[in-house]
């Protein structure tokens, strides 16, 4: 099944747009966001340098990928922790379940997890019979919603508080006032707290495990992953295999990085590591710690050219960077990695096939690379899949025939001079006010004028340029190539069939 042809992005992109809320949202969101990563950014004493040691830090543990997995494993058991393997979402999902139900659990209260949004978890327990309530804010009002959510720090970017509070009166049975901002947090906080404590079951993923003390770290700004995992007697954490680091000093750089590039803080307000169950002495904690590694494709990656993907810590800062996902919003990528990290991320683990229009969307203006604190190449990779899709013949019969065409033209340079200097002569009736008028169906862009073919090509600019700086001393203008005036003279010779289609034009203008 096509989950994200060009049609049905270009379709969802054109309903954002259309969006004013959401334009709005997402302008106001994301700029808050850039702003707070500059910032906290220019704080650290010599972040490029943080950076690339986190890179190398990143690149190291995925070359010793299985190495470091066995350690965690090895280690997180000793603590006491249960460690499963799930090779796709499937199986992740029956471990899940299965623990659930080895517990009677009929109640699962869940912190925000892309990792368990991509398995879909939710849908799979609700299939079960085991009701599970998301418990961060923005999370909770997604799956009230029942959609997606459009971000990936901040899942209900694009809902109004109207919307939020019709949701909520909904769920606490009583009229709640838009205008009440503090009146709908409490009812948020009091509905959600008597759900942490009937749940059986506490469910997250892991922001990263620790090789070398088998630890699980989670980080929110609510305090709900600690909720999550402290209050049920059973917690389970959905962990994709690539969130790993070998020691706490990498850590320490991990949480460091992503907190300011995600929302631009120093550190997130709660980072909750859990080492194994509660011991006999703690105060809370779960009474069972099960830990889900999670493949799902991911270890298939592992060798290529796309295993810097890998890299990815989920912090966002591509996406408040991205022309695109500005204008488009989340909805649009069709999963819940959305953004550039989605464009790359999503063919590669759910097929290129289902999700053709993703690596295209994207101007490749390089933003996302600048900003990504791994520096993971997004751009390169785009290309890549783009490359892929050519290859394949996975782009549309028409799009196909027109590529190939500029390939075989491009590689032919008399015939590409010929014809770009023909179109300069055909072009003249379009031109006006320095760009090309075309007809709206004609014309892709539609606000924006195509702008006109250059007077002059570069090359032709560039050899005149390079003949007079070789030239021994100042000469008289050159004259033009005897190339080119034979083709100014074949394209005047065409002149009168311009002029015949500018008139037929006009009649055909009249006539309506
Ligand atoms: S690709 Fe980089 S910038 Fe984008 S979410 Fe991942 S780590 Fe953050």
């Amino acid at each position: 099944m096509n989950e994200v042809s060009f049609h049905n992005f270009r379709v969802s992109a054109a309903q954002a747009i259309a969006n004013a809320h959401l334009q709005s949202a997402i302008d106001g969101a994301t700029l808050k966001f850039r702003n707070g990563r500059r910032a906290m950014l220019a704080d650290l004493p010599d972040v490029e340098a943080m950076r690339d040691h986190f890179k190398a830090m990143r690149s190291a543990t995925l070359a010793h990928l299985t190495d470091y997995l066995e350690q965690f494993e090895c280690n997180a058991r000793a603590a006491g922790a249960q460690v499963h393997w799930a090779r796709d979402a499937a199986e992740a999902q029956q471990i899940v379940i299965g623990i659930a139900r080895q517990h009677g659990a009929q109640l699962a209260v869940k912190a925000k997890s892309m990792t368990t949004e991509e398995i879909h978890l939710n849908a799979a327990l609700a299939e079960a019979g085991i009701t599970s309530v998301e418990t961060d804010l923005g999370e909770w009002i997604v799956q009230l919603a029942a959609e997606a959510p459009a971000h990936i720090v901040v899942p209900a970017l694009h809902k109004t508080r109207q919307q939020v509070a019709e949701l909520f009166s909904r769920e606490v049975g009583k009229p709640l006032s838009a205008d009440d901002i503090p009146t709908l947090t409490a009812e948020a906080r009091r509905a959600l707290r008597e759900k942490f404590l009937a749940a059986q079951i506490g469910i997250s993923g892991a922001n990263l495990g620790v090789a070398e003390t088998g630890s699980i770290v989670l980080v929110t700004n609510e305090g709900n992953g600690r909720m999550v995992s402290s209050v049920p007697p059973v917690h389970v954490a959905v962990m994709g295999i690539e969130k790993l680091c070998p020691t706490w000093d990498d850590a320490a750089v991990w949480l460091e990085l992503l907190a300011r590039s995600s929302t631009g803080q120093p550190l997130s307000v709660y980072t909750t590591v859990l080492t194994g169950p509660a011991r006999p002495d703690d105060p809370d904690g779960p009474r069972e710690l099960h830990i889900v590694l999670y493949d799902g494709g991911r270890s298939r990656l592992i060798g290529t050219s796309y295993e810097e993907v890998l890299q990815c810590i989920r912090c966002g800062a591509c996406l408040n960077h991205c022309p695109v996902y500005q204008e488009a919003g989340g909805h649009a990528y069709g999963h819940a990695y959305s953004g550039p990290i989605g464009a790359v991320l999503v063919p590669l683990l759910l097929g290129l096939e289902q999700y053709e229009a993703l690596p295209h969307a994207s101007s490749l203006c390089g933003a996302c690379l600048e900003v990504c604190p791994a520096r993971i190449d997004l751009p390169r990779m785009l290309l890549d899949l783009r490359a892929e899709e050519v290859t394949h013949g996975i782009i549309a019969p028409p799009e196909q025939a027109i590529e190939k065409s500029a390939a075989w033209l491009l590689r032919h340079r008399r015939l590409f001079n010929l014809l770009t200097d023909l179109g300069r002569v055909f072009q003249r009736p379009l031109v006006r006010h320095g760009g090309l008028w075309l007809p709206r169906r004609l014309n892709p862009a539609q606000e924006r004028q195509l702008p006109s073919l250059a007077p002059r090509s570069f090359h032709d600019l560039w050899e005149e340029l390079a003949a007079e700086e070789a030239a021994p001393a100042p000469v008289a203008r050159r004259r033009l190539p005897s190339r080119r005036t034979t083709v100014t003279l074949a394209g005047l010779s065409l002149l009168p069939l311009a002029l015949l289609w500018r008139l037929l034009r006009r009649k055909g203008g009249k006539r309506r």
